[in-house]
């Protein structure tokens, strides 16, 4: 057996981020910038105002009230063409540009005015620059926006699109394809024939991909049978940027994944010191990465978890590969007789408001268990022979929606 780590740095150290492409800013939340992106506008693109009300001169409003004559209405969208003098203003929407000699606004609840009259009454005294909202106070021509690898968000985008930045260099969204294998699966609704078992690993490893923000690809069910599974691996490696598959990297008589990926890939086969998830193969078909998970409903799951999703967020050209452990207390005991290796454990609970998480068994702990790893809102680890008490810490990897 290797160790956890031994593992994942084999892994990581042979994945590289995907080469920077021009992708369209529709296609690229939470993709990795590749290189910096400078602004070339300004924004706001004028002096506009962030009230609706009267474009005036501030000297004028000095001995308020006053009274002053409007010359007109200046609207979001439209050009401000008309200037205005001493003792003059003009109506103004906000976002619409000032027109120009006008230096403040004063919003429309503090004035008098009855449409259509040709003069306003201004209630208050304002300084220059009330209400307006100068050119460059968000964006000038040559700030740096972001830097490469700045994972980009809603306002990420938003303030590309503000400066007319249509599409930018990134790392692509690697695309990943997921292959169940085995004589017993059904995926059709069928009633079950004698020995037969659903297919849940691919509904669990899309999914999981998906909430990773990958692109996940079907390909499907692969028969104990090595045309067809050299067959469906062949079409994978093609397609795409990853392959995982699940099932057939065990010591059974029929795990023909391993003689196929040894012919056509160039592979490793693990066992790790971890339980679940102990069988683990990872390789080449060409240079498109194969992640050989378990076959175990639970331990495939937990093997994408700590193998599969660090590397693939690394070809993703993400900085940050690993989800953040936390310490929580435990409210059950928890450890195992010493097996050599390390219990991830499906454990359920939260943070409370300062962030302490208190955890308890999500269930059966069997690998063949999901619907406690669906219950579980984090991995308890725990080293070999070690016994927790109830009330103890104990480390934890939080899953689902908690990022890192
Ligand atoms: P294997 O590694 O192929 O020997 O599979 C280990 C265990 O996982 C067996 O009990 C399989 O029936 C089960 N298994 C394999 N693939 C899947 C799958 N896609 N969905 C659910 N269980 C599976
Ligand atoms: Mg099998």
């Amino acid at each position: 057996m290797i160790s956890h780590d031994e593992a994942r740095v084999h892994v990581l150290d042979r994945v590289a981020p995907a080469s920077p492409a021009t992708i369209s800013l529709g296609d690229a939340a939470g993709l990795v910038l590749a290189g910096d992106v400078v602004a070339t506008e300004t924004v706001p693109p004028f002096d506009n105002t962030a009230m609706d009300g009267f474009a005036v001169i501030a000297a004028d409003t000095a001995a308020a009230p006053v009274t002053l004559e409007v010359l007109g209405t200046v609207a979001a969208g439209a050009a401000a063409d008309t200037r205005i003098g001493p003792g003059q203003c003009m109506r103004i929407m906000t976002g619409a540009p000032m027109p120009p000699g006008a230096d403040a606004v004063v919003m429309v609840e503090r004035t008098r005015y009855d449409e259509p009259a040709a003069t306003v009454e201004i209630e208050i005294t304002v300084p220059p620059g009330n209400h307006v909202r100068g050119a460059g106070e968000d964006v000038r021509p040559g700030d740096v926006l972001y830097t490469a690898g700045t994972v980009l968000s809603a306002g990420h985008l938003g303030v590309l699109a503000s400066v007319g930045v249509g599409a930018v260099e990134a790392h692509p969204r690697p695309v990943v394809g997921v292959l169940s294998t085995g004589d017993e699966l059904v995926d059709d609704g069928r009633p079950l024939r004698p020995g037969e078992i659903r297919d849940s690993n691919r509904r669990t490893l899309l999914t999981m991909l998906g909430e990773s923000g990958f692109d996940a690809v079907d390909l499907g069910i692969a028969r104990d049978d090595e045309t067809e599974i050299e067959k469906a691996f062949l079409d994978g490696a093609r397609r795409c940027d990853a392959v995982l598959s699940s099932g057939g990297v065990s010591m059974g008589a029929f795990d023909y994944v391993k003689v196929v990926l040894d012919r056509i890939g160039d592979m490793r086969w693990m066992q790790i010191a971890i339980k679940p998830a102990k069988p683990f193969a990872f390789g080449l078909i060409g240079d498109t990465p194969i992640f050989g998970l378990p076959g175990n409903p639970v331990s495939s799951m937990v093997s994408y978890e700590l193998f599969a999703r660090p590397a693939l967020r690394k070809m993703a050209g993400r900085a940050t590969l690993h989800r953040p452990i936390r310490v929580a207390r435990t409210e059950d005991p928890l450890g195992r007789h010493d097996d050599g290796k390390t219990h991830f454990l499906r454990v359920e609970g939260e943070a409370d408001r300062h962030g302490r998480w208190h955890i308890r068994r999500a269930g059966g702990q069997g690998s063949h268990q999901l619907t406690a790893m669906a219950r579980a809102t984090a991995l308890a680890i725990v080293p070999p022979g070690v016994e927790y008490g109830a009330g103890d810490e104990v480390e934890i990897i939080p899953l689902g929606t908690v990022d890192g």
